[in-house]
């Protein structure tokens, strides 16, 4: 017997007869002996909807009442599964977070974790019914028990808070598609599923844009060693699982290759060499909310002038060009250039800690192949490059065929 959390999301439980097929999965687990906590989603696209009426009702809306519509959607989908699996004669209740308590900071619409108590939910787990816990995603209570959000996409973020907290065996994330991929099959049709991959490796993968889960719920996973496994809820077949990383035998150098295109790049030409500059540039972006990822700087030139080039997401592009403008005199930069035809293709892997060679191989693939590095970055399980949006899917194919990663012809 074990005790294991299953999420599902939005497109999971979509309408009453995927809701039927989640509670199929949930059955045979709890056939299986198994003490079930359920974590569900919106159905999908209800929490967009909802977003959109508080809009609608005024743009400039109270940020607690925002909370109050939106997290209705997974109050809907709650009831509808225990309804539906005390229909197959399965012993269920939903809990809506005030009544765990499932207790968040005060931040409305962004709120933080604070602690759960699953006291009654264990105390049922053990009743002889073994009554199965639905519980919703994405919502919390204040400490002024208002109900709280955890942000767009926070319901995976719920299932793993929910399972550090139950100390479950398991978090299975049951989702679209059937696991992790080396890169996005969409991109690269011989990509191939990974068995099992850390979860700091996994960590990196999620925040330099593999989509299938929110960098949260993994941080949060590493720090509360929570085993997860990614699986696909309409077929019956094993995922991915994401695993601490002493439960890894023997490490490829290169385990997975996430890309993103909402890069932009600003370089700032002819700027002084003195201290304080970069202090400048990065306190106006920092102080704007605005976040710089790569950041390159070139040797001073015989005026001692050098170029500095960093990199922020496409949407903020705008607005960093605008503060950079503002400040052109008190900065002393002569000219400012912004692209957003920028990609940011990365190699990620704990293999890279051990083996040498692994960033020189990427190098000589992408220059095989003419493509340029515009800015790149380094940290000890991952190597990111800026390149032009052009060659993104010919540095990805040449990078995961360079260090193997392709699915072996059927
Ligand atoms: N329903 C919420 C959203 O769409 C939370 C989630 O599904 O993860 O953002
Ligand atoms: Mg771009």
């Amino acid at each position: 017997m074990a005790r294991i959390v299953m999420k599902f999301g939005g497109t999971s439980v979509g309408d009453i007869d995927r809701i039927r097929n989640v509670a199929r999965r949930v059955k045979q687990e709890w056939d299986a002996g198994h003490e079930l906590a359920v974590v569900v989603s919106a159905m999908s696209g209800e929490t967009n909807r909802l977003v959109d009426l508080c809009r609608q009702a005024n743009p400039m809306h109270d940020l607690r009442e925002y909370d109050t519509v939106v997290s209705t959607g997974e109050q809907v989908t709650v009831g509808l599964l225990s309804i539906i699996l005390q229909s197959m004669g399965i012993e269920a209740r939903s809990w809506l977070a005030w009544q765990i308590p499932f207790h968040t900071s005060n931040a409305h619409s962004n709120a933080n974790i604070e602690n759960i108590d699953c006291a009654k939910i264990i105390e049922r787990f053990q009743s002889h019914e073994r009554q199965v816990a639905v519980i919703p995603g994405f919502q919390g209570i204040s400490p002024l028990d208002r109900v709280t959000t955890l942000g767009r996409g926070g319901s995976d973020t719920s299932a793993v808070a929910i399972a550090a907290a139950l100390s479950a065996d398991r978090c299975d994330i049951y989702t679209d598609v059937d696991g992790v991929y080396t890169t996005d099959p969409r991109m690269v049709p011989n990509a191939q599923k990974i068995d099992k991959v850390s979860h700091e490796e996994m960590l990196e993968m999620a925040s330099l844009g593999a989509k299938v889960l929110q960098t949260r719920s993994v941080a949060l996973a590493m720090r509360h060693q929570v085993p997860l496994q990614v699986l696909s809820s309409f077929e019956d077949k094993p995922g991915t699982f994401i695993v601490p990383e002493d439960e890894i035998m023997e490490n490829a150098d290169v385990t997975g290759i996430p890309f993103s295109k909402a890069e932009a790049r600003i370089t700032l030409n002819g700027v002084p060499d003195r201290p304080g500059t970069s202090a400048l540039i990065f306190s106006a972006l920092g102080d704007a909310g605005i976040n710089v990822d790569m950041i390159v700087q070139s040797r001073p030139n015989e005026n001692q002038a050098t170029e500095m080039t960093f990199t922020v997401t496409d949407t903020d592009m705008d607005r960093a060009v605008s503060l950079m403008e503002e400040r052109q005199n008190e900065i002393g930069y002569q000219d400012l250039i912004a692209d957003n035809k920028v990609a940011k293709v990365s190699i990620v892997g704990v293999g890279m800690r051990t083996n040498s060679g692994v960033a020189q191989t990427m190098f000589k693939a992408l220059a095989e192949k003419g493509i340029n590095i515009q800015v790149l970055t380094t940290s000890e399980i991952k190597v990111s490059v800026l390149i032009s949006e052009d060659y993104l899917e010919l540095a990805v194919r040449a990078l995961h065929s360079a260090f193997g990663l392709d699915a072996p012809a059927a």
